[in-house]
């Protein structure tokens, strides 16, 4: 089984860190399924759908994206539903859908600073003929926070602030009482050199503490209990104030 299950309706393609691909969500409803984040790249997003094939998953209707980083929205291209994002989000992807992916004008990006170098190495890695890279801006878009009832079970996303990316958007389901994060507690590696702000880090760690989510998946890790999160965090704020002062 290429799909992990976490909870009675909750599932999760694993990462996979040779070409940096995030994992992959999954909230199984009565009426609709919906996927967390599409992907790298469409051949991940197809991993994904045969894993839930295996499992005799339907294909969900929906994805919603956490950020727009490329490892989470390459894929959407491909996505055979509709995808939604927070309105930050889609619009830094109405931004990378203008950029050209040739040799050259990646190192241009490289360069300027627009483009970071671990991305620009993985999305190579991924894509062996660059010109197979399509970016894509989401169907639909909210501002604040969208709350989706897929019968008998709800997703609720909503933007947060984060050290990662100030488009940050993470998505609780509280009848399993699961919270995708995306990469929301990782350090900003386009705005910050990969520090976390810890202001930002504050920020982000009072929202968690109003929302009673005992699960936690980061786009990169295994899925961590609620007090491993707060501990992480706390060290995070400790550790940046000790040794950063940005
Ligand atoms: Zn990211």
């Amino acid at each position: 089984m290429v799909i992990n299950q976490i909870s009675e309706r909750i599932y999760y393609l694993p990462f996979d860190e040779n070409t940096d691909r995030p994992n992959l969500g999954y909230i199984l409803g009565n009426k609709y399924s919906i996927m967390i984040d599409c992907g790298n790249s469409p051949k991940h997003l197809s991993l994904f759908y045969a894993g839930l094939e295996e499992r005799h998953l339907p294909i969900p209707q929906i994805a919603f994206i956490t950020h727009w980083h490329w490892d989470h929205t390459f894929g959407m291209e491909a996505f055979n539903g509709m995808t939604i994002a927070g309105q930050l989000t889609n619009n830094k992807l109405k931004e990378v859908m203008q950029w050209k992916w040739t040799d050259q004008v990646m190192e241009e990006r490289l360069a300027s600073g627009e483009e970071i170098e671990f991305c620009d190495e993985n999305i190579r890695k991924e894509y062996k003929d660059l010109s197979e890279i399509s970016v894509k801006s989401a169907d639909m878009t909210f501002d604040r926070s969208i709350s989706i009832d897929l019968g008998g079970i709800t997703c609720i996303a909503l933007n947060c602030p984060s050290p990662h990316s100030k488009d940050s958007v993470i998505i609780y389901v509280p009848e399993e009482k699961i919270l995708f994060c995306g990469d929301a507690d990782s350090g900003d590696f386009y705005d910050n050199k990969g520090q976390r702000e810890v202001e930002r880090v504050k920020q982000y760690r009072d929202v968690l503490m109003k929302i009673p989510f005992e699960v936690y998946l980061h786009g990169h890790c295994e899925p961590v209990s609620r007090k491993q999160v707060f501990s992480d965090l706390e060290e995070m704020i400790e550790g940046n104030q000790n040794t950063n002062f940005n």
